[in-house]
């Protein structure tokens, strides 16, 4: 915990002083542009890759950048879709994969989570992803496959939130696929964004 404190203690006297103005502007505005749902995994940081400023993101973390498709009831994921679309007005919604992702690793070896109940039942969320997860194209391994499989699949049960069904069908936003590699740090746009399908 100490290196946080320490983190803390520097951001204050080293980097807010230079964003001083822009934070006494979003202590009272909040509208950024872009929901951005990506991974809770340490090394995928949605501000960092896309070098945004603070207010620019509104984001969802889950693992395995999962979106489940629409139920009613008490949901925190909805919730956040709802606030972000409806509320805030953003204009694009981004799902971002990434490489070596644990819980696309643990689907596509099949691990064993008798021992992870939550995590578990979780991923049934990418079931629709799994199914769709053809064989792998040359040069590509089955977990690369299913990263990029399932961030079309959680496009598609985005679009089943009413917010978003709304949104695209009033041409207000947009849906994007990407796909983050660790390793060299690119991000890869798929291109079957379903920005058609609920509209
Ligand atoms: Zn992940």
């Amino acid at each position: 915990m100490r290196h946080l404190a320490q983190g803390i203690d520097r951001f204050q006297r080293e980097i807010f002083p230079a964003k001083a103005g822009l934070f006494a502007h979003l202590a009272t505005n909040h509208q950024p542009g872009t929901l951005f749902i990506s991974c809770s995994d340490a090394r995928v940081v949605p501000e960092l890759i896309t070098q945004s400023d603070p207010g620019e993101l509104f984001v969802i973390r889950t693992a395995g950048n999962l979106v489940p498709a629409y139920t009613p009831g008490a949901d925190g994921v909805a919730a956040s879709i709802e606030y972000a679309v409806a509320v805030l007005g953003v204009k694009d919604v981004i799902v971002c994969g990434h490489s070596a992702c644990g819980a696309m690793t643990a689907l596509a070896e099949g691990h064993d989570l008798n021992g992870a109940p939550a995590i578990a039942d979780w991923l049934r969320h990418a079931d629709a992803s799994q199914a769709r997860a053809i064989a792998p194209s040359a040069g590509e391994d089955k977990v690369s496959a299913l990263v990029r499989q399932n961030v079309a699949a959680q496009l598609t049960n985005l679009a089943t939130h009413p917010s978003v069904a709304r949104a695209l069908a009033e041409g207000s936003v947009r849906l994007h696929g990407w796909v983050f590699d660790i390793p060299t740090g690119t991000v890869e746009e798929l291109l079957d964004a379903p920005q058609a399908l609920a509209a």
